[in-house]
């Protein structure tokens, strides 16, 4: 039932000692990256102000902005030959945030999957169906590398080609996936186009659903349409990748690995910690990781820790399905958004005037990004044709920058209302 049992059911005093040891020693070695060896030596901070757990609030809040500008190796704290892998925020392009990792890192990773992994009850035997971007993105490598610790045979089928996942399910009698939800809920959408039963037709039994926000009802919708089990997976490439809070089988919250991770909930207004149970933003602190250290990450993803103790036997607390963000980031297939790169790329373009709205929509199980782009008046008198070749520079200049093809809507200047006060950037509309 367990991956590692004394980890896993460690009497909370044992795993706060830990916990407390092995954050004195990401202390020390967060202080050679750059970054935190400048900031700790600004505040007078460093791993002697430590003396308990709770003083971890003496130290500053790390966020994706601070990762941005000391990109790309102002966080890295072994020297560069060290390093074995990188891996690097969805969805974006450029100055992505990227993360690094040691050879130990990638083991302690690998380990933390094969734990979520095992504790949703998959085992060697199984067949591993990876349907998830390989490459810079975590959830491909981050999986499968866990799938194969725990001995089952991994199908590294990567993201989309939904007829040729449907297949490989069905040639080589898939038992376990790993799949974004709203893929999930296209996908079956293929089966119909098929006339196959997921149900019926397939032999998987065990899902893991990640990458982005979806609900309880989504959840039960997916069981529904496959008739299998689905597990709430939860991470970010910040620590890592997926194996940071993963669902038991009891699934009421999921449980944070605590010996890698330390947790704080935050007032995302105040930023002062929250008593347990409270709803804020989540704060990590990384325990194990030597590469690139984070101290205080700022997640910006809204729960709430579940202070009672699980029917499972694991002493990790649990972290409530997330809520929401505390930031304008939006998720779109899995893939991360932030409206101001949308700005950035729209400005840059002769022509585009100051004005746009991003409106997300769901029809069927298909999501999709519409970009309402202001532009001058110029180009709705006389030939067309220069609206339409505007039009898809602009889809192709947002495709690079946002890896997703949006719907392009180019309108008159000031037909786009303005509220008072802050630009409302984005109309979602997605609905169950
Ligand atoms: P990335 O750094 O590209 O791995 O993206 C991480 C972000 O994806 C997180 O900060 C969350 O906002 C979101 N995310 C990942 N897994 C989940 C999940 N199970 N539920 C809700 N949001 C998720
Ligand atoms: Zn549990």
């Amino acid at each position: 039932m367990y991956w590692e049992k004394e980890v896993e059911t460690m009497d909370r005093s044992k795993l706060e000692a830990a916990q407390l040891v092995a954050l004195q020693d990401t202390l020390i070695k967060a202080e050679k990256s750059y970054y935190y060896g400048k900031t700790f030596q600004e505040k007078g901070i460093g791993v002697s102000s430590v003396k308990s757990l709770l003083d971890i609030t003496k130290f500053p809040f790390t966020t994706k902005d601070d990762l941005r500008e000391h990109w790309p190796y102002g966080f890295t704290a072994v020297p560069k030959d060290e390093l074995v892998r990188m891996h690097s925020s969805s969805g974006t392009t450029g100055r992505a945030t990227v993360v690094f990792h040691t050879a130990k890192d990638i083991a302690v990773w690998t380990n933390l999957l094969a734990r979520c992994l095992y504790m949703a009850g998959m085992r060697k035997g199984d067949i591993f169906q990876n349907m998830m971007t390989y490459g810079l993105f975590t959830g491909g490598l981050g999986f499968h590398y866990g799938a194969e610790k725990i001995g089952a045979l991994v199908i590294p089928a990567g993201a989309g080609n939904s007829k040729r996942q449907i297949q490989l399910m069905r040639d080589f009698t898939t038992t376990a996936v790993h799949v974004i939800p709203s893929y999930a809920l296209h996908l079956s959408t293929v089966f119909d186009e098929l006339k196959l039963d997921p149900r019926k037709d397939t032999s998987v039994k065990i899902a893991f659903l990640g990458a982005e926000p979806h609900t309880e009802k989504m959840r039960k919708k997916i069981e529904e349409i496959y008739g299998y089990k689905a597990f709430n997976s939860y991470g970010l490439s910040e620590m890592n990748g997926p194996g940071v809070a993963f669902e038991c089988p009891y699934q009421e919250g999921m449980h944070i690995w605590e010996d890698s991770f330390l947790v704080e909930i935050i007032d995302s207004k105040t930023l002062q910690p929250v008593p347990d149970g409270e709803e804020g933003e989540l704060v990590m602190t990384s325990l194990q990781k030597e590469g690139m250290p984070l101290i205080r990450y700022r997640t910006k993803d809204l729960t709430r820790i579940i202070p009672e103790p699980c029917a499972c036997g694991r002493t990790h607390r649990r972290i409530e399905r997330i809520k929401g963000r505390s930031d304008d980031m939006l998720i779109l297939k899995g893939v991360n958004i932030f409206p101001m790169q949308i700005e950035k790329k729209l400005m840059d373009i002769p022509g585009v005037g100051t004005n746009f709205l991003i409106i997300l929509t769901r029809e069927g199980y298909n999501d999709d990004m519409t970009v309402k782009v202001e532009v001058g008046k110029q180009y709705f008198s006389g030939d067309l044709k220069q609206l339409e070749k505007l039009k898809k520079k602009i889809i192709e200049e947002l495709k690079g920058e946002i890896l997703i093809t949006p719907k392009v809507e180019l309108v008159e200047p000031d037909s786009i209302p303005k509220g008072e006060g802050k630009a409302v950037r984005v109309i979602d509309n997605r609905k169950e």
